[in-house]
């Protein structure tokens, strides 16, 4: 009896115990669906904000041969401590400096503050003391302050955007977000305006970089078209008010400002073989090193040497499409068969190996397996709002675009 009722007891709790196992494991399998951005808090600046002053502190881009040594060493800082910073793992990151970084040094009587910073990435802060450093990387001690802008175009898009002191950095973004539907040397029309919602990150009070577009609503031939930011599983991007992705799932061209030299053409005469053989793809002039970007989301199925393709890279996008890249000098680090790239990730550079008679790169588009014309196709829109998100979203939508109403003149 007793053995019996213990026996049961056990029973329970491992049936317990594999039920909750399950429980772990749907909502492991949900939090990539469910993965959302925090809510953010729109701080504007204040009215009498001063900005460009800049006491104490100094502002450093990095040049090629400055290293973090050198840089310590001009800061005064003694030997041994040097010697301890450099050589500690922690600080191995912080310690490789790259040419496109920042650095501000905070300085007062007790403490050296060095805040590295890159892009639009939280700044990491050494704090030396007399005798001991630390680092850390706190968002508490950055402000990210709203701005709003809003102007017509009567010029060209950018020209007219910095007429109205909107950062070229923003502007930039502006172009990418709107460039998936409208062609900015074409499209633009006397009397198109923009409105936009961004925001800056400050240290001290101190001007540090540009940060995102948070929303942005563009007229455009008379038509209104909006742009959310939102993060959606770990990625931001960027959606119409009506939830759709304003991403399209493929580039136009896995490299930037090339040149067509080859179409896809079903009789063309081979450039090598002199035989007529279909050229399935589209070729890009481009100079031999030119990086190569995956069109769309997805997993490397082929990564390996051809005879007549050399170097050659197949992606899987949504079990659907497969892109094809090839003649490539070399391939980035990482890539091999299984590995996951997200769209406009370097996967390898232009060259010309395998049957080429200069560098270009080949660039196929297969449909369930067919070949297709790349510069044909109509990419359908990236993934829009989940289901999980929606009722965040629409709220933010609200937010901001009664946000933006407000701030805008409505001439
Ligand atoms: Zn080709």
């Amino acid at each position: 009896m007793y053995i019996g009722s213990q026996f049961k007891f056990i029973l329970i709790i491992l049936f317990l115990l594999f039920v909750a196992l399950v429980f772990i494991l749907i909502d492991d399998s949900k939090k990539d669906f469910k993965q959302t951005q925090q809510e953010i808090k729109l701080t504007f600046p204040k009215n009498n904000h001063n900005f460009t002053q800049i006491p104490i502190e100094s502002r450093i881009k990095i040049k090629s041969g400055d290293s973090l040594y050198s840089f310590l060493k001009e800061l005064d800082i003694r030997e041994n401590l040097i010697n301890k910073i450099i050589l500690d793992d922690n600080l191995k990151e912080f310690s490789r400096f790259r040419i496109d970084e920042t650095l501000l040094v905070r300085t007062d009587s007790k403490t050296i503050r060095i805040i590295k910073y890159r892009g639009k990435q939280l700044p990491v802060i050494l704090e030396i003391n007399s005798d001991s450093y630390f680092i850390f990387s706190d968002p508490s001690l950055f402000q990210k302050y709203v701005f709003f802008k809003e102007f017509k175009i009567t010029d060209s898009l950018y020209q007219s955007g910095i007429n109205a002191n909107v950062p070229d950095v923003i502007l930039a973004d502006l172009i990418y977000i709107f460039g998936w539907d409208i062609d900015f040397a074409f499209d633009i029309r006397e009397g198109d305006s923009v409105k936009i919602l961004y925001e800056d990150t400050y240290f001290n009070g101190n001007f540090l970089f540009n940060g995102d577009i948070l929303a942005a609503e563009f007229i455009n031939n008379g038509e209104e078209i909006s742009a959310i930011r939102f993060s959606q599983k770990g990625r931001k991007d960027y959606y119409a008010k009506d939830s759709s992705n304003i991403r399209k799932a493929f580039l136009k061209t896995p490299i930037e400002f090339a040149k067509i030299s080859s179409h896809y053409n079903l009789k063309r005469k081979h450039p090598v073989l002199n035989t007529i053989r279909a050229h399935k793809g589209t070729d890009y002039a481009a100079k031999k090193g030119t990086p190569v970007k995956v069109t769309g989301d997805g997993v490397v199925t082929r990564a390996d040497y051809s005879e007549s393709y050399g170097n050659i890279i197949d992606v899987l996008h949504f079990n659907t499409y497969t892109t094809r890249y090839a003649h490539l000098n070399n391939f980035s680090n990482n890539i091999k068969v299984g590995a996951k790239v997200l769209q406009g990730d370097v996967i390898g550079y232009v060259g010309s190996t395998g049957l080429a008679t200069g560098p270009h790169l080949h660039y196929e588009f297969h449909i369930n397996g067919k070949h297709t014309n790349p510069v044909n196709i109509k990419p359908t829109n990236a993934a829009p709002i989940n289901s999980y998100n929606l009722a965040n979203f629409n709220k933010i939508v609200n937010e901001r675009s009664k946000l933006i109403d407000n701030l805008s003149n409505n001439e």
